[in-house]
């Protein structure tokens, strides 16, 4: 899943990047208003992370303009003033929820965790598809109850296949949402991690779920909603 952090305060932002980070999300960071509103319009984030007291243009005016023009995207605002008025009017804007600084990036982490629960079918920490299940707070992969290892970027893809279980997921989309700003779209990369989630997966059945759509992408679906003779699969 991809998070923008617009956070002007170099220190915050790297922390809340690294944090992130290790929490096996893509992460992009804007340091001013301006430039947040820009990539927040531009790019398919799944959650903002959002500072009030921000330069060129401060939080408030940010998430008003982001509402405005129709966008849906969970947003968290961080705020100094702990004061009731400010987090009535981001609510009020439309943020989704606040948090007030200083926190602990458990804290954070758990309401990212939640803010991404609201836009998804799956409403457990735990994701699930057939024999697979996903603990987005440990990070652990299963299958059939037995672990299996993923590198960081192997476990964000199938994160987000699972959590968009059902829906096919054109190759950009998954880019979108899987890689962070510095990523090079020439490559075949996506194809290129599935193969290796599947080969991760292990049991062909299962990785089987992770279906091919010719032309487009891919879909996860659960085995029992498999329709062999439905979509094209490339395999
Ligand atoms: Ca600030």
């Amino acid at each position: 899943m991809r998070i923008l952090v617009i956070e002007d305060e170099k220190k915050v932002a790297s922390f809340i990047r690294k944090g992130l980070s290790e929490e096996m999300y893509a992460v992009d960071v804007a340091h001013d208003g301006e430039n947040g509103l820009e990539m927040a319009l531009e790019k398919h984030y799944d959650v903002i992370i959002l500072d009030v007291m921000l330069p060129k243009k401060d939080g408030m005016s940010v998430i008003r303009d982001l509402r405005g023009s129709g966008s849906v995207t969970p947003v968290l605002m961080l705020t100094a003033r702990a004061t009731t008025q400010d987090r009535v009017q981001g609510l009020d804007l439309g943020a989704d929820d606040y948090l007030t600084k200083p926190f602990h990036f458990e804290e954070l982490a758990a309401r990212v965790r939640s803010l991404l629960r609201r836009t998804s079918s799956e409403k457990s920490t735990v994701l699930t598809c057939g024999e697979l299940s996903l603990d987005t707070v440990t990070h652990r992969a299963m299958r059939s109850g037995k672990e299996f290892e993923l590198t960081t970027k192997e476990y964000s893809l199938l994160e987000y296949l699972m959590r968009n279980k059902g829906r096919v997921l054109s190759r950009s989309l998954i880019q979108q949402h899987v890689w962070s700003y510095s990523f090079d779209t020439e490559s075949n990369i996506i194809d290129v991690y599935v193969k290796r989630l599947r080969g991760k997966i292990g049991d062909e059945e299962v990785a089987r779920m992770i279906r091919s759509v010719r032309g487009v992408g891919y879909i996860m679906r659960e085995p029992d909603t498999n329709n062999p003779d439905g979509e094209d699969d490339d395999d």
